[in-house]
């Protein structure tokens, strides 16, 4: 990037430090337009079964993204804590695109599974049903209140299999749900997408 160049959003004049897409951005259009287009990204993976090409495109422009803010954390000196947190940001969450994009394709498909939290203090359990699936986990509604990270128990209704999976990420829906996207942890796998 050459030191002269200057963003390319309407209106701004200050220096370029990273691109999107091809298109010089100043640090705070760079991080803004990252953050809008990484979820985009994360939308549509949820959403639709996705072409191939599809796949690819966002692979490359979620890989370029996280090489960027690499880039910009070990060379703009005066970055502030806000600019590295959301730089750091990011990367994690092109970490987890990155990830999801791996793991294969999704299958629409309703399953009727009954969710269980063991924490200490609130366990609950809940029926509910799936909206994806794939290979190493689930697109499934929750109506409880759940973290990132924590551990749930999954029974399917049909077959009565269990497995044990973690919440990856979730969306709360304006209803009072939420989406929730679980991945197994054990090796048990309660469906099969192929
Ligand atoms: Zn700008």
């Amino acid at each position: 990037m050459s030191e002269t160049e200057s963003c390319g959003a309407p209106g701004c004049s200050r220096p370029a430090a990273g691109t999107v897409e091809l298109r010089p951005l100043c640090l705070e259009h760079f991080l803004t337009s990252c953050y809008a287009k990484l979820d985009r990204c994360a939308q549509q993976l949820r959403e639709q079964p996705l072409e191939k090409s599809t796949v690819e495109s966002m692979q490359q422009f979620v890989e370029e993204s996280a090489r960027q803010a690499t880039h910009i954390a070990h060379t703009v000196d005066d970055l502030d804590n806000l600019q590295r947190a959301r730089l750091l940001d990011i990367l994690l969450w092109a970490g987890e695109l990155i990830r999801r994009l791996r793991r294969g394709p999704r299958k629409a498909a309703i399953v009727p599974i009954q969710l269980r939290s063991e924490t200490p203090g609130r366990p609950w359990e809940e029926e509910t049903k799936t909206r994806m699936l794939s290979r190493h986990g689930a697109l499934v509604e929750c109506h409880h209140p759940v973290q990132v990270g924590e551990n749930l128990k999954v029974l399917r209704l049909d077959t009565r299999q269990e497995a044990q999976a973690r919440v990856a990420w979730q969306r709360r829906k304006g209803s009072g749900g939420s989406e929730i996207g679980i991945e197994f942890t054990s090796s048990v796998e309660l469906w099969d997408v192929d």
